[in-house]
């Protein structure tokens, strides 16, 4: 019983601190308009960007995958698992974010988490002398990564390229590995890429771009923050997910045909796990399509629309809206308590809002995350700008 009691002790704390988490249960396919938990919401949290998750096309591939492929893939890819749905999808990534890299090739992963941990530990355990310099706001599965490379880890302060800089003009390491978000997920604004690249090449260090929320979002075509900052270098290492923008599942790593190589020879995370179900890269060739034609222009002009309302609708004094252009628009309330106590009145209204708490952000920055998508209308914007107008004067 002593086990459970320190267990149920530390469960007392978190509820004190208004830090106790608690799930939520969607019942209806993921979109703005939801049923949770019995009631009708409408939904500013998902990461569904583009609104492609429920998309029909997209619905109708995985069922198609399905029947051609199974519903798994039976074991990791150096097993059996590695199925021509999975060449298909990596030659089709390799092609779409190619341009921004030299000699590309695409690797994929069951998940962003996954993806991160591989490319930082595999890019780390080629050499004993590495060091990896880490952005400050970087997401926890590129700080796990760094941590389990088991080797110097330097964070600098956000955005802060004097302090990189000087981090890597100290450092004698013969492989240096700088790691960063390209849109800070907590955040949502964009990490200075051309200035950052510029130093990575300088000093010889590899620059692994986490583009979780920049994939099928940003650039032409919706190829990413690469693309928006029209970059290219055989120092850049990308990686996006594909359960956001992409509406399905799972990540990819692209770089040089060599990098890609390593990880599938000394990836842990690579290597050690059953491939991801066939039909969800099946799916992902359409949900490429999508992002890449002119559905996805057209989609990714809503979202920039209600974004540009969201921002110019706001009359918040107290409470902070970050600068943001992308999707991801936090507005910083402060104390954890304040911040549930506002995403719950919000949520009794039928507005569903994330509240975002410490260790996710940092002590006396809660805040709420307001994500939109190109699935919601300007009049539901509308909706939540009003209600949050109010209720700040209440
Ligand atoms: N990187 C960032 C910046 C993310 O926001 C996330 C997901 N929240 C991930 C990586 C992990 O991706 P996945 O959800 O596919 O594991």
């Amino acid at each position: 019983m002593k086990l459970l009691n320190q267990l149920e002790a530390r469960l007392h704390e978190l509820h004190e601190q208004s830090l106790i988490r608690v799930r939520k249960t969607v019942e209806t396919p993921c979109g703005p308009r939801v049923t949770v938990d019995g009631r009708p919401m409408l939904a500013f949290c998902s990461n569904d960007y583009l609104g492609l998750a429920g998309h029909p096309a997209v619905v109708a591939a995985l069922q198609e995958g399905a029947e051609r492929y199974g519903a798994g893939s039976g074991a990791s890819h150096l097993i059996s698992g590695h199925t021509s749905a999975h060449v298909a999808l990596e030659e089709r990534l390799a092609a779409f974010v190619g341009p921004y890299l030299v000699e590309p090739r695409a690797l994929s992963f069951c998940t962003g988490y996954m993806a991160n941990l591989a490319v930082i530990t595999g890019l780390a355990n080629v050499d004993k002398d590495t060091a990896i310099f880490s952005e400050a706001l970087n997401h926890a599965s590129l700080i796990d990564g760094a941590r389990l490379a088991r080797t110097t880890v330097k964070v600098y302060p956000h955005a802060d390229l004097e302090a990189l800089a000087a981090l890597l003009e100290q450092s004698t390491a013969a492989n240096k590995i700088v790691v960063t978000d390209s849109v800070f997920s907590m955040d949502g604004d964009l990490a200075p890429l051309p200035a950052l690249l510029a130093l990575c090449e300088r000093h010889e260090a590899w620059l692994v771009v986490d583009d979780a929320h920049g994939f099928g979002t940003l650039g032409e075509n919706g190829r990413g923050a690469l693309a928006h900052f029209k970059l290219r270098s055989p120092n850049l290492v990308y990686m996006g997910t594909l359960g956001k923008a992409a509406g399905v599942g799972g990540a990819f790593v692209a770089a040089h045909k060599t990098v890609i190589e390593t990880l599938i020879q000394r990836a842990r995370p690579y290597i050690f796990t059953t491939a991801a179900p066939p039909a969800l890269a099946h799916a992902l060739l359409t949900s490429l399509d999508l992002i890449a034609g002119e559905e996805g222009d057209r989609r990714r002009g809503q979202l920039h629309a209600l974004v540009a309302q969201w921002r110019d609708g706001l009359r918040l004094r107290r409470w902070q809206p970050l600068a943001s252009d992308t999707a991801i628009q936090p507005v910083v309330i402060g104390r954890n308590d304040e911040t549930m106590r506002v995403a719950a009145a919000l949520y009794e209204q039928g507005l569903w809002v994330g509240g975002i708490r410490p260790p996710t952000v940092p002590a006396d920055t809660a805040r709420l995350r307001v994500t939109f998508s190109a699935a919601h209308t300007a009049t539901e914007v509308a909706q939540l700008i009003a209600a949050l107008n109010q209720l700040e004067n209440t």
